[in-house]
């Protein structure tokens, strides 16, 4: 069943603003991206033919400062994908209050067809195509699904030939031996924990009974089911586009990774069972944390979902139609704009280093992450109580509160 992302995203805005009394001037600008760039991006493939790629950048609205936002490598992407993007990157760095407006950018690519030459010139290319448009004060790329810290690398070295500078601010997300800062790679499923540590802190179970879910195993959903397991919860199950492992006593998740690594696949992992991603997401588990796409918790399979609290880990992994419906079930959603805000925290800590020249321990970085994550939860979870609603709506009318203050100051 596909859902449209921006339908999906202005119908959670529609909710927060209605509860909100919201001025309809103000809702008017939040429904419209302010910039939208569209680019056709000519790579030349290893054997010599051209082939032409689209590319996408929305940058949503700045009240708060420079656009910021990750690129995204996938087929599916579309520009009514990345506008979604970049109003979610909007609202969660209004939550998370770090001084970013939104952008979001994207190019329809499956990275995994390309040589990695190919995939370099691709890259360069597209920061080629949108560099009058970016900038450390003007818009700020990261990585997003299929883009690496080595691709953010490729993209500031091409801006900083462009700027006839190395201007490291420009992208976060980089490799350490080119501005990165420590504590980047981990920090958005370390954020999504530091949130859930928070929730659990009233669970007065033992952690190894607390199980968990978690569909996705890439950059987050790794780390963050990582972060779960050392932590002494059971996590029982991961998946990638492929399909899902479930072992009831616990996965080793370093083991997994390892196996992953050598197989290319996580199916056949000793002792586990193959599931399917729809079945993952409806096994009877304590937390369910989607970390892939948008779209897996629907109107259609919803009512399936058995977990008591989900972490939204990946962007727009549930539907309003599916919101409601869990929220009649009484599980807890912990909405994405605020779960994976780690993301966009560390790279504004970057940036900041960037900025000031200065290179933080990863110590320093993970603390002040933490802190970040842990006031945004209580910033929440107080206009929740005020407005009387749940999480995503209260996220929203908190961002929408320090928006509005920020375009009329
Ligand atoms: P990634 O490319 O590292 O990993 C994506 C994972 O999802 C892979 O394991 C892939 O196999 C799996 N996947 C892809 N399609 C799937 C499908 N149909 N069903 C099940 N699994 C599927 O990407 P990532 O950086 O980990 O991003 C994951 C999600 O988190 C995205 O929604 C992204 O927007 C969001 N996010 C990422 C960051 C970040 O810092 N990387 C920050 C905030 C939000």
């Amino acid at each position: 069943m596909y859902n449209n992302p921006f339908e999906s995203a202005m119908g959670q805005l529609a909710v927060a603003a209605k509860k909100l009394k919201l001025d309809k001037n103000f809702l008017a600008e939040l429904q419209n991206p302010a910039r939208i760039i569209s680019v056709s991006i000519p790579v030349k493939m290893d054997d010599g033919h051209t082939e032409v790629f689209q590319g996408f950048r929305v940058q949503y609205n700045n009240f708060r400062g420079p656009f910021k936002g990750g690129l995204r490598f996938h087929p599916q992407v579309d520009m009514d994908e990345v506008k979604a993007l970049a109003f979610w990157m909007s609202i969660k760095n209004a939550v998370v209050n770090v001084p970013y407006g939104g952008g979001k950018g994207g190019v329809a690519v499956n990275p995994k067809e390309l040589s990695k030459s190919e995939l370099e010139r691709l890259s360069r290319k597209f920061i080629d195509l949108i560099y009058p448009d970016i900038g450390p004060h003007v818009d700020v790329p990261a990585p997003d699904v299929n883009t690496t810290a080595e691709i953010m690398g490729w993209m500031v070295d091409e801006y900083s030939k462009l700027a006839g500078k190395f201007t490291p601010a420009v992208i976060t997300g980089k490799p350490i031996s080119m501005g990165g800062s420590q504590g980047r790679e981990e920090a958005t499923g370390f954020g999504g924990f530091e949130v859930l540590k928070e929730i659990l802190k009233t669970d007065k179970r033992k952690r190894s009974d607390i199980s968990v879910a978690v569909q996705g195993f890439g950059n987050v959903g790794y780390f963050f089911a990582k972060f779960a397991q050392e932590f002494g919860l059971k996590v029982v199950a991961v998946s990638d586009s492929k399909s899902g492992i479930y072992n009831s006593a616990g996965l080793d998740i370093e083991k997994v990774l390892d196996w992953k690594k050598k197989k290319g696949a996580l199916a056949g992992f000793t002792g586990t069972k193959t599931i399917t991603n729809e079945k993952l997401l409806e096994l009877p588990v304590d937390v369910l944390a989607p970390a892939a796409l948008e779209n897996q918790l629907r109107e259609d399979n919803a009512h399936k979902i058995k977990a008591r609290v989900i972490i939204e880990l990946a962007n727009g992994p549930t539907t309003p139609q599916a919101d409601k419906i869990l929220l009649r079930k009484k599980i807890l959603v912990v909405p994405d704009v605020l779960a994976n805000s780690g993301g966009v925290a560390t790279s504004y800590l970057e940036w900041f280093q960037n900025l000031k020249k200065e290179k933080w321990p990863k110590q320093k970085v993970l603390s002040r992450l933490s802190k970040y994550m842990r006031q945004a939860l209580k910033d929440v979870l107080q206009t929740g109580k005020k407005y009387k609603t749940d999480l995503r709506t209260a996220a929203f009318i908190l961002a929408i509160h320090r928006l509005y203050k920020a375009k009329n100051n």
